[in-house]
């Protein structure tokens, strides 16, 4: 998925779109600006929140203009569904709720079908040190047929060439009630709106805010984050252990690397070939460096404790990233965050950054 580079050639004039019925059929969305208009939104972060709060704008206000700005080469952020030798790996969210899904859905001209999840998937269990705990499931879980990242691509087609992707923010100001934001890459560029939303990771929207609090730019350094890492295995389901349900996590306090286990494939349908099963564990590092052997190790090990049993899998996959973490830190920075969300007109924060829960 990369950006169209289509943008030029759609242009909007007196209010109407230049090449009216093409650019209409193509791209039902919000229209990009002529270069050096002052646009009346940029929204910064292309993640589920991002994406979200430009399709409720451009249903709000259609003729306005907007830009949605963010430095990875496809929409959707942390959230990202690979395919992998007949298996579907999440590399972030695994599922959404109703809740979620409706918010992240709402303002999509055509919104992709959600799936619901297998009926064996009510139930979790929690490893409270020994022995595991059948627990009922919260929440329904909601995916889509082929993966999460079907709705950032839904959210693609509705945006066109409003959405600008391969290009990070690197310094906002604030001049005459209007946010001049310049971007980097090998053209550094300067645009400016009349409003500005961020929908960025907490340390990102601190270090771009800095120069309106003078205390953001110290604490974003300060934040932490720690290694993570996804392993997933795949092969013989029956290989699985023969618990089902949605997953495992360990009892608070549980003294171990594994967070998390989903049973993928027991979830939701198309997660792995017929007769083959699809787990995702997710593991603390100690310090992100371990080869990927020992961290598949570590993960068998406590695969074993959790469970009795000590499958043999064919699929051994390791996807590492960085958990923020949610300490006194963040929550000043969040706080700082807010005070300028409310003090600075046309200044809007979504996201981990305002504390959101999504
Ligand atoms: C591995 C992983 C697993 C997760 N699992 C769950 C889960 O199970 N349930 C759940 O509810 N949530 C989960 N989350 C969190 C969830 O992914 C996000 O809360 C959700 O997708 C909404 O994201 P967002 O849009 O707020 O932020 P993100 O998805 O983080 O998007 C932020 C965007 O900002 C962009 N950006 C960064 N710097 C700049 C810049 N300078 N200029 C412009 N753009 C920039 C990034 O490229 C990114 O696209 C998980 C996150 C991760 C990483």
């Amino acid at each position: 998925m990369v950006n169209s580079g289509k943008s030029d050639t759609f242009r909007r004039v007196a209010g109407e779109y230049s090449k009216s019925s093409l650019a209409k059929i193509r791209y039902p969305g919000p229209m990009p600006p002529e270069p050096g208009e002052t646009l009346d939104m940029i929204v910064l972060g292309a993640g589920l929140r991002g994406l979200g709060a430009a399709l409720a704008h451009t249903a709000a206000a259609p003729r306005k203009t907007l830009l949605v700005i963010d430095p990875l080469p496809q929409p959707g952020g942390s959230l990202r569904t690979q395919r992998t030798n007949g298996y579907l790996c999440e590399l972030g969210p695994f599922a959404l709720d109703a809740e979620q899904l409706a918010a992240a859905t709402h303002h999509l001209p055509q919104a992709p079908t959600p799936i619901d999840a297998l009926p064996g998937a009510d139930h979790g269990y929690v490893f409270d040190g020994s022995s595991l705990q059948r627990v009922p499931l919260e929440r329904a879980p909601r995916s889509f047929r082929t993966g999460l990242e079907e709705l950032p691509q839904a959210c693609r087609r509705a945006l066109g060439p409003a959405l600008r992707l391969g290009r990070a923010a690197i310094a906002i100001t604030v001049a005459n009630g209007e946010f001049p934001v310049e971007l980097g890459g090998e053209v550094p560029t300067a645009l400016t709106a009349r409003q500005l939303l961020l929908a960025l990771p907490l340390r990102t929207s601190a270090r771009l805010l800095a120069g309106l609090d003078p205390h953001l730019g110290p604490l974003a350094e300060r934040l932490r984050s720690e290694p993570r890492a996804f392993v997933f295995f795949g092969g013989d389901r029956r290989q699985l252990p023969t618990l089902g349900g949605y997953g495992i996590v360990p009892a608070d306090g549980a003294d171990t690397a594994l967070t998390e286990v989903v049973h993928c494939s027991e979830v939701f349908a198309n997660r792995a070939l017929p007769g083959r099963c699809l787990l995702r564990l997710e593991l603390t590092l100690s310090n992100g460096a371990e080869r990927d052997e020992a961290v598949i190790q570590l993960a068998l090990d406590e695969l074993q404790r959790f469970t009795g049993a000590r499958p043999e899998f064919g699929l051994h996959k390791v996807h590492r990233f960085e958990r923020d973490l949610d300490d006194a830190v963040a929550a000043e920075c969040r706080t700082r965050l807010r005070a300028l969300h409310g003090r600075v007109p046309g200044l809007t924060i979504v996201g981990d950054a305002r504390g959101d829960t999504l």
